[in-house]
Formats: structure tokens, C-alpha cells, sequence
């Protein structure tokens, strides 16, 4: 990233700019602008097991949510099913869907293919219920013709396999280093290496572990949050005048569980829109000027962590606040481990407070932390919060204390804002969809119902 940005500027209700700096100098530059587009990406690095990369510190969500605009859905985090799981240096690395997709089989340590027993009600009869019919799937979609059989239960939605490894785990049925068993090599070497070269050098370089020869292990990994930036889906405005979000950094689209392969949709879709409109925004307005002592106070506490007379080394915060949403945010959620959290963020936020980066402002990557601690806090609040209040399990979010959805907190967001320096939530009743939207739905849902009905009558 050339510029980090830590701040954004406002004229009234309006953002007019932003302050940033350089992470190699650490030289200060302020920004004016008719119109800013947040497109920071998302927040996973606040989890320790992650596939996100050091940049995922949730910037773009600590930024707008400092400028008064609000959060929604930050409850609901995906942790993808498979990453890596040994050796340490690489865990929650991503294993690609693509794995599964061509055949990969999950099994325990007692060589069990544990996802044929959790099938959710609301997918049953869905996917396949015997290897049998897996492997048939399989054969007919790699060699490239229409399946006439169901798809195998590894292929199940991702917050499913990823419950599915999580609680094999828990009932000690775990691969060594504490996930599953992902098999790919019965495809033989040829096929893997014509069709997943990367995840093969990957496993070589990474693990030492060749996967046409042997399986891989994999655990859940954070990777995506579902929550952000609420945004006017028109335009990819916030609540606050000028400031637009697209991307992860933005909300709405994925609802409470995103499928695979839809962000970069989203990204191209709801990218141009922001654009398109944070460009008309800014026809008519007249550069904005740059307040110097809203500039003086961002470089002042950006400085803040240089200038203290010692403190923790921010690396250890770093550590172990991830390493506490990793535990008491993770997967599986309870009142008891999130009021926990609630509070062990709040020392958290004390301890950032006070940490020492040493003095420098060039080629500091402690400094860098420290000031990445504070957006880290204060997004892993936010998500902590929804979390906590949004008493029901949904998607990305699994509530141990309330399994199940409930239909009247399907019809309710979460929303997050900022007042006089608190993170505060309150509900709001989810806007309906625009007929037309809907009316789309229900056609492509008939349409898939009746192909299924045709392939079931067809009977090969
Ligand atoms: C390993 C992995 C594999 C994935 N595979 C797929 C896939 O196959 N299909 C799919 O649909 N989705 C996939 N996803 C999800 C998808 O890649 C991301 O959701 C998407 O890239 C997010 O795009 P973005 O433009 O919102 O943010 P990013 O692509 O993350 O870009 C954010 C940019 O903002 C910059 N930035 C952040 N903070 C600041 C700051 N303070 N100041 C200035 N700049 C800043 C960063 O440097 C970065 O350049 C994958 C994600 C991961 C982690």
C-alpha cells in the first residue's frame, strides 16, 4: 500500500479528504477530495487463524465508522472450511474450494467421510447420501457432462463443512495438528497437476506433503466478513455525505453468508457504481480546502506511539488479541465467551493505548502495528457487539446458547455507530427487497426447480 490512510477529513457532515502516510518513511500527507471510495477490503487479520493477508487489519471499517458512518452485519464473519493447518508459519493459508470441487474427500482420524452426518434439515436430500453416488457426481462433472446425480455432502456450504471439521475436532476425531483429512489424490498426479498446480506447490513448498500422493489436513479459517460499510445499494453511498464503500469494506450484498465466487462479482459490479456515483457527487463541487488542525490532531496521535517513554511492544497485543477472538469470537459463540471478550477488549484498547513501537518513523513495522491495534480493537468490538446481541445462529454466525435461526431476528439488522467515542448498536428492520429483485429471484429459484424436477425424471 503506497499511502496509509488514517483519517479521514470532514467539513461539516461531509468527507472532504483524508490523511495518510508512507510505511517506508512514515511521511505525513493530507488528501483533499469532492468525493473518498473506501475499497480497504476486510477485517480477518482480528482472527489468529486466518486467510486473510497483514493488510486485512479492517481500516477501511475503523475509518468510516470514526467519520460517523454506521456498521451493519458485523456479526457475521465466514471462516472458510479448509486452510492450512501445519505447519504453524502457514496456518489458515486457503485451500481452495476447487479441491473439494474436483473430488476431494474429507475424513477424520478414523478414516470416517464425516460429512455424509451433517447434512443440515434445510439441505436434505440435496447432495449425495452414499460414496457411491459422490464419486459417480464427481466423475461425470470432471469429465465435463451434466451431473444426473447429487453433488457430494463435502460440497455443502462453507459455514456447514466449517462447523462439520470444528466439532469432528472437538469430539477427538481430529487429523494430528487439530483439523480434517482432505483427500485429492485418488484423481491421480496427472489430473492434480492439470487441474490444481497451485494448491500441489503449494502443500510441496509450504508442508513438505505431496497431495497426489497423500491427503492434506485442513482446518477453518477466517476469510471473509459479511459485514461493513451500509451503504446505499444504488449508489454505494454511506450515511455520511461524500464517503462511499465498495467491495468487503461494504455491506448488504452477501447477506449472512456469502457463496463462493461472489466477491469478485461484487467487486466489479458495486466498484463501477461507487465510482460512477461518487464522480457525479463530485461534478458540482468545488475543491474542498484542507483544515490544517484536523490535520495537526491525525499526525499528532499517529505520532503518539513514537513519543512514549517506553510501553509493551505492540506485537504482543497484536498476538494476543487475535488469539482471543480466535477463542471467544470464533466459530462457535456463546453470551458467556463474548461478555468475556467485551471486557478483555477493553484492556486490549488500554494496552494500545500505551504500547511503544520504539522511535522511529522509517522502516517501522512496529509503528505500523501500533496504530493498526486501534482500528483491530475497535472493529473486533463492532463484531463482537452484533455477535453478542443477535441471539440466534444464522449463517456465518453460530450461536452455541441459541441454535437455529429465529425468524424475527431475520427480518432485524444489527446496526453499529460511534457516539462521543463509544461503539453502540442498535436494530433496524432489514429494508425489503425491490420487486423487480425479487421477482428475479423467484424466477431463477423455479427455474433451477425445474431442471432438478427434469434430471430426477430423466432417472440415469
Ligand atoms: C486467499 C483468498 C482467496 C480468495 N478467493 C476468492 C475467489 O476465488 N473468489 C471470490 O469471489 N472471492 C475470493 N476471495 C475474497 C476476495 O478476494 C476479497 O473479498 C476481495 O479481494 C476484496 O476486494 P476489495 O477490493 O474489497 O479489497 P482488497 O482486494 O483486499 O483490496 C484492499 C486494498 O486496500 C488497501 N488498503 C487497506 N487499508 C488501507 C489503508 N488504510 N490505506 C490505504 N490503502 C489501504 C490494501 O492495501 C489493498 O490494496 C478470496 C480471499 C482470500 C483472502
Amino acid at each position: 500500500m503506497e499511502y496509509t490512510v488514517r483519517h479521514l477529513l470532514k467539513e461539516g457532515d461531509r468527507v472532504t479528504g483524508c490523511v495518510a502516510y508512507t510505511r517506508v518513511d512514515g511521511d505525513f500527507h493530507a488528501f483533499s477530495a469532492k468525493s473518498v471510495i473506501l475499497a480497504t477490503g476486510g477485517i480477518t487479520r482480528c482472527w489468529s487463524v486466518c486467510s486473510g493477508s497483514w493488510e486485512y487489519t479492517g481500516d477501511g471499517h475503523a475509518l468510516a465508522l470514526w467519520a460517523g458512518a454506521e456498521l451493519r452485519d458485523m456479526e457475521f464473519v465466514q471462516f472458510h472450511p479448509t486452510g492450512m493447518v501445519w505447519p504453524p508459519s502457514v496456518r489458515g493459508i486457503l485451500v481452495t474450494e476447487g479441491v473439494r470441487g474436483e473430488g476431494g474427500r474429507l475424513t477424520n482420524s478414523e478414516g470416517d467421510r464425516f460429512m455424509f452426518n451433517y447434512v443440515p434439515e434445510m439441505f436434505a436430500g440435496d447432495h449425495a447420501e452414499t460414496i457411491e453416488e459422490s464419486d459417480q457426481w464427481v466423475e461425470e462433472v470432471v469429465s465435463g457432462k451434466l451431473a444426473t446425480v447429487r453433488r457430494p455432502p463435502e460440497l455443502l456450504t462453507r459455514d456447514v463443512v466449517a462447523k462439520a471439521i470444528n466439532s469432528e475436532v472437538k469430539a477427538g476425531r481430529g487429523s494430528p495438528h487439530g483439523g480434517a483429512f482432505l483427500d485429492i489424490s485418488h484423481r491421480g498426479e496427472e489430473a492434480i497437476l492439470k487441474k490444481l498446480p497451485s494448491m500441489h506447490h503449494q502443500f510441496k513448498e509450504l508442508a513438505g506433503v505431496d497431495i497426489s500422493k497423500e491427503p492434506m489436513e485442513v482446518g477453518p479459517t477466517a476469510h471473509y466478513v459479511m459485514g461493513g460499510v451500509r451503504v446505499n445499494a444504488e449508489t454505494q453511498e454511506s450515511n455520511v455525505p461524500g464517503l462511499f464503500a465498495c467491495g468487503e469494506v461494504a455491506s448488504g450484498l452477501h447477506g449472512a453468508n456469502r457463496l463462493g465466487g461472489n466477491s469478485l462479482s461484487d467487486l466489479i459490479t458495486f466498484g463501477k457504481r461507487a465510482g460512477e456515483h461518487a464522480a457525479k457527487r463530485a461534478e458540482d463541487l468545488a475543491q474542498p480546502g484542507i483544515e490544517d488542525t484536523q490535520v495537526q490532531s491525525a499526525i499528532e496521535i499517529m505520532l503518539a506511539p513514537l513519543n512514549r517513554e517506553g510501553g509493551e511492544n505492540p506485537g504482543l497485543i497484536y498476538d494476543e488479541m487475535r488469539d482471543m477472538m480466535q477463542a471467544k469470537v470464533g466459530i462457535i459463540r456463546t453470551k458467556e465467551e463474548m461478555t468475556e471478550a467485551m471486557a478483555d477488549l477493553l484492556a486490549f484498547n488500554k494496552r494500545q493505548e500505551a504500547c511503544f513501537p520504539g522511535s522511529s518513523r522509517k522502516y517501522n513495522s512496529g509503528w505500523h502495528q501500533a496504530l493498526d491495534l486501534k482500528n483491530m480493537v475497535d472493529v473486533s468490538t463492532a463484531a463482537t457487539l452484533a455477535a453478542l446481541t443477535r441471539e440466534e445462529s444464522r449463517g456465518g454466525h453460530t450461536r452455541d446458547d441459541f441454535p437455529g435461526e429465529i425468524e424475527a431476528w431475520g427480518k432485524i439488522l444489527n446496526i453499529i455507530y460511534m457516539e462521543d467515542g463509544e461503539i453502540k448498536i442498535r436494530q433496524e428492520d432489514v429494508e425489503p427487497m425491490r420487486e423487480d429483485l425479487s421477482e428475479a429471484i423467484t424466477e431463477v429459484k423455479t427455474m433451477i426447480a425445474e431442471r432438478a424436477a427434469e434430471q430426477a425424471g430423466g432417472g440415469n
